[in-house]
C-alpha cells in the first residue's frame, strides 16, 4: 500500500471482524447482509469522483458497530442526563481533544450528526451568544427559566430578524448558508456574495461592499463546489469591519485543513469565530459533523444539545476520536497533499485535452469542468459518464444558462480515489478518459424538436473501452487491500 492510501490497517483481522459481522446480520436478515456486501463490491468497481465522498478505514468502520449505540447520553463529559455514561464521557471526550489538536483549535464539540446540524448549532450559538446573553443580563435574569413572555417575544423578534451574508449557491456555496428550501433561509434574511465573471474566484473588495451595505450578524464562508482556497484572514477583516461573526464551514475541505495543505491566510480554523464541517468527507471519517470554537463561544456551542440535537451518537463520536487520530498521523498529511496534488493532475490533464474549467483550475480537491464546449448539459455529462463506468455529479458553473436541473457542468473530487492509492498519472489518465467520453457523446434531438437537454447518445463501443480502462486502474489500486469478506 502507498503511503497516500487509506489508513493501513491488518486486512487479516479486517477480514475475519466484517465476515463475522455479516454471519451475524446474515441470520436475522440476510437480504441486508446481502446487500452490505454488494456495497464494497460496487464501491471496489466504481471510478469514484464524487466530490463529497471518501473510504473510512476499518477501524473507524468497525468503530460505529458496538454497543455505544445503545447509550443515552444528553448534555456535555461529565454533565449528563442519563446515568451511566462514563464510557461516553470517555470517547466524547477523546474526541474533542483529537480535534482541538488536529486543528489547533481553543474548543470543539463532536456532538453534531452531520453538516447541517453542525451549522445549525452554529447559527443557534451566535445567536445566543450575541443576543440571548446581553438581552438576558440587561433584564438581570440569570436563567432562561426565569425568563417571562414578554421576553420571550422580545427574544423571538430579536432572533428573527437577523442577517446572513454567504457565497452564493450557484458559484459553489451550500444550501445550509442562507438559502429557502434549508431552515438556514427562513431563519435569517439573506444575502449572498458570488464571484467575479471574468475570474470564476471570489472578489474580496465586492464581498466588503456587500458587507458594508448589508451588515450581517453572520457572514459565512466555505463551499461546497468552489474549486480555489479562499483567504480566512480577508474575511475575517471583513467581519470585524462590519461588526459580524464570522462562521467557516469547511465541511469540504476539513481533510486539508487538518493535512496542513491549507496554512496561514487559508487556514480557517484561527480566524473564524466558529468553524463547522462534516468528518466523512475529505476528512475521511464516519458520517457527522463537528463544530470547533473560540473559547467566547464555548459555552453557547455546548448549548447545541438540547437546542437542536437530541442525544449524541456515541458510537459515531468513538468513530471521529479514532478517525481524528488517523488524521492526526504523518500519513495523513501525506494524504491530504496527494488529494491537492491529484486535483492538479486533474485539471492540467483535462486541460491539455481542450476541457474548460471554472477559474481555469484548481487549489483544492474539486475541479469543475464546464462541459459546454462539448455541447453538452451537465446532466447529459454526468449521464455519459456513468454509463462508461465513471461516477460524477453535475454541477451548476456560475451564471448557467441550463440552471440548477440540467446544469453545464460537472464536479469531480479526489479524496476518494487518492484512498485508493491514485497518484498523478492515474488522474491524468482519468482526465484522458472524461474528455473521450464526453467528445464522443452527442445530444438527441428533442420530442419537440430541437436539442434535448436530458438526452443523448454514445457510441457503446467508447462506453465499453472506457469501462474496461477504468476496471485496469481500480484493479491495479484496490480498495481495502486484503480485505476478504467472501
Ligand atoms: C456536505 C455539506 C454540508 C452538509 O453535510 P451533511 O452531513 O450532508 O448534512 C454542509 N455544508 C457544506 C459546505 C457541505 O459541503
Amino acid at each position: 500500500m502507498t503511503a497516500s492510501s487509506a489508513a493501513s490497517f491488518d486486512a487479516t483481522a479486517a477480514s475475519v471482524a466484517f465476515r463475522s459481522a455479516i454471519e451475524v446480520i446474515s441470520a436475522v436478515e440476510p437480504r441486508v447482509a446481502a446487500a452490505i456486501t454488494q456495497e464494497l463490491a460496487d464501491q471496489r468497481t466504481s471510478l469514484k469522483l464524487i466530490a463529497s465522498e471518501n473510504y473510512a478505514s476499518p477501524a473507524v468502520l468497525l468503530t460505529m458497530g458496538n454497543w455505544f449505540s445503545d447509550k443515552y447520553a444528553e448534555g456535555t463529559v461529565g454533565h449528563r442526563f442519563y446515568a451511566g455514561c462514563q464510557n461516553v464521557d470517555t470517547v466524547e471526550a477523546l474526541a474533542a481533544e483529537h480535534a482541538r489538536e488536529l486543528f489547533g483549535a481553543p474548543y470543539a464539540y463532536v456532538q453534531p450528526h452531520s453538516g447541517i446540524d453542525a451549522n445549525l448549532v452554529a447559527f443557534w450559538s451566535v445567536l445566543a451568544q450575541r443576543l440571548e446573553a446581553p438581552a438576558l443580563v440587561e433584564a438581570g435574569v440569570k436563567n432562561v427559566n426565569d425568563l417571562s413572555e414578554q421576553d420571550w417575544t422580545t427574544l423571538r423578534r430579536a432572533f428573527g430578524d437577523q442577517r446572513l451574508l454567504g457565497m452564493s449557491l450557484d458559484v459553489g456555496g451550500h444550501l445550509t448558508h442562507g438559502f429557502r428550501p434549508n431552515i438556514s433561509g427562513k431563519m435569517f434574511t439573506h444575502a449572498s456574495y458570488g464571484t467575479d465573471p471574468e475570474t470564476g474566484l471570489i472578489d474580496y473588495d465586492a464581498v466588503l461592499a456587500k458587507a458594508r451595505q448589508f451588515r450581517p450578524l453572520i457572514l459565512m464562508a466555505g463551499y461546497s463546489a468552489y474549486p480555489r482556497k479562499v483567504n480566512f484572514a480577508k474575511m475575517r477583516e471583513i467581519a470585524d469591519e462590519v461588526g459580524a461573526t464570522l462562521i467557516v464551514d469547511m465541511a469540504h475541505f476539513a481533510g486539508l485543513v487538518a493535512g496542513r495543505v491549507f496554512t496561514g491566510d487559508f487556514d480557517p480554523v484561527p480566524f473564524a469565530h466558529i468553524t463547522t464541517t462534516t468528518t466523512h468527507k475529505s476528512l475521511r471519517g464516519p458520517r457527522g459533523g463537528a463544530v470547533l470554537a473560540q473559547a467566547e463561544f464555548a459555552e453557547f456551542v455546548d448549548k447545541g444539545c438540547p437546542m437542536v440535537l437530541g442525544g449524541p451518537l456515541a458510537h459515531v463520536m468513538a468513530a471521529k476520536a479514532v478517525a481524528f487520530a488517523e488524521a492526526r498521523t504523518p500519513a495523513f498529511a501525506i494524504y491530504a497533499q496527494a488529494v491537492a496534488d491529484n486535483a492538479v493532475s486533474l485539471a492540467e490533464g483535462l486541460k491539455r485535452r481542450g476541457g474548460k474549467l471554472v477559474t481555469d483550475g484548481t487549489e483544492n480537491h474539486i475541479v469543475l469542468l464546464d462541459v459546454s464546449s462539448f455541447g453538452l448539459t451537465g446532466r447529459q455529462a454526468e449521464s455519459a459518464l456513468v454509463d462508461s463506468g465513471i461516477v460524477t455529479n453535475r454541477n451548476s458553473v456560475p451564471q448557467d444558462p441550463n440552471g440548477a436541473w440540467y446544469t453545464s457542468g460537472v464536479r469531480l473530487g479526489t479524496p476518494a480515489l487518492t484512498s485508493r492509492g491514485f497518484g498523478a498519472a492515474e488522474f491524468d489518465r482519468t482526465a484522458e478518459l472524461i474528455v473521450d467520453v464526453l467528445s464522443a457523446a452527442t445530444p438527441s434531438s428533442a420530442a419537440s424538436g430541437g436539442v434535448s437537454k436530458a438526452k443523448y447518445d454514445l457510441p457503446a463501443a467508447v462506453a465499453e473501452k472506457t469501462q474496461a480502462a477504468a476496471a485496469e486502474m481500480l484493479d491495479a489500486n484496490p480498495l481495502y487491500p486484503g480485505l476478504d469478506i467472501s
